[in-house]
C-alpha cells in the first residue's frame, strides 16, 4: 500500500456517462448529483458487496478503456451488450431492453430505416447508434453527448439523430419542433460491464439484479424512472 488516500479495496468504482437520462444524469436536490436508474442499481450492488460506491463520470467512448486500465471496476452506462464489446469486457445478465429511435424535425417522417440511406446523421460517439448510422450513410457526425447530437439536428445541420429510445424521448421533451420515430430496429439489451475475468464482481452484480427482480425493487425503480 502506498498510503496515499482511500482504501480502494473497500470501494466499488463505477464509470458512467451522466448524459443519458433517465439511466444516468446530473440532477437531484441541488442539481449537481449523478442520479438515475443505473446509478440506483449500482448503489445496491455496492451495498450488497459491503463497499462504498464511487461514481466516475467520463465520456461514453472512454468507459471500456478506463475499465481495462483498472481505473474503474464496473461500467453502468446504459451500455448495450454487443459481440464486439464482449471481446473486451464481461457483461452482467441483461437488465433492460432498449431500441434505437430516429429523432427528426416534426414535419419529416421516418417510418423505415431505408429512409436513412445517404442522410446526414448525428450520433453519440462510440454508441450502437453510431455503428448503425454507418450502415446507412457515410455522413455521420459523432458527438460526446446525445444532447449535442440533438442540438445539431435542431440547428438544421443534420437530417436525423439515432439514439436510444428512453434518453431520446427525454432529450426531445419540451422541444415541439422535434419528434422521435420508431423504425424496425432490433431490440438491444443493456448490461453492466466488468473487466474480463472479474467473476467475483460479475457474480455480485448478477445476484443483486436477480434479488431485485424477484422482490419487486427492480420494477419499482423502473416505474420511478420511466415516466
Ligand atoms: N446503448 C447505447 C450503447 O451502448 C448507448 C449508451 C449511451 O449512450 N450511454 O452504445
Amino acid at each position: 500500500l502506498t498510503g496515499c488516500g482511500a482504501d480502494k479495496t473497500n470501494q466499488l468504482i463505477v464509470g458512467t456517462n451522466a448524459t443519458f437520462p433517465p439511466f444516468e444524469y446530473v440532477g437531484g436536490a441541488n442539481g449537481t448529483e449523478i442520479i438515475g436508474f443505473d446509478i440506483d442499481l449500482a448503489k445496491q450492488v455496492a451495498a450488497d458487496a459491503g463497499k462504498e460506491l464511487v461514481i466516475k463520470d467520463m465520456k461514453f467512448d472512454s468507459l471500456v478503456v478506463a475499465l481495462n486500465a483498472g481505473k474503474i471496476d464496473m461500467i453502468a452506462a446504459g451500455m448495450t451488450i454487443t459481440e464486439e464489446r464482449q471481446a473486451n469486457v464481461d457483461f452482467s445478465t441483461p437488465y433492460y431492453e432498449a431500441t434505437q429511435l430516429v429523432i427528426s424535425h416534426h414535419d419529416v417522417d421516418f417510418s423505415s430505416s431505408e429512409q436513412l440511406k445517404g442522410k446526414k446523421i448525428a450520433v453519440q460517439l462510440g454508441t450502437t447508434g453510431d455503428t448503425m448510422a454507418k450502415d446507412f450513410t457515410t455522413d455521420v457526425s459523432a458527438f460526446n453527448t446525445g444532447f449535442e447530437a440533438v442540438m445539431e439536428l435542431a440547428n438544421g445541420k443534420v437530417d436525423a439523430v439515432l439514439f436510444d429510445a428512453a434518453p431520446a424521448q427525454n432529450i426531445i421533451a419540451g422541444k415541439p419542433k422535434l419528434k422521435a420515430s420508431k423504425v424496425e430496429f432490433t431490440p438491444e439489451y443493456y448490461g453492466f460491464a466488468v473487466a474480463k475475468g472479474d467473476h467475483e464482481l460479475l457474480t455480485q452484480i448478477n445476484s443483486t439484479l436477480d434479488n431485485m427482480k424477484t422482490d419487486g425493487r427492480y420494477q419499482q425503480l423502473l416505474s420511478q424512472y420511466m415516466k
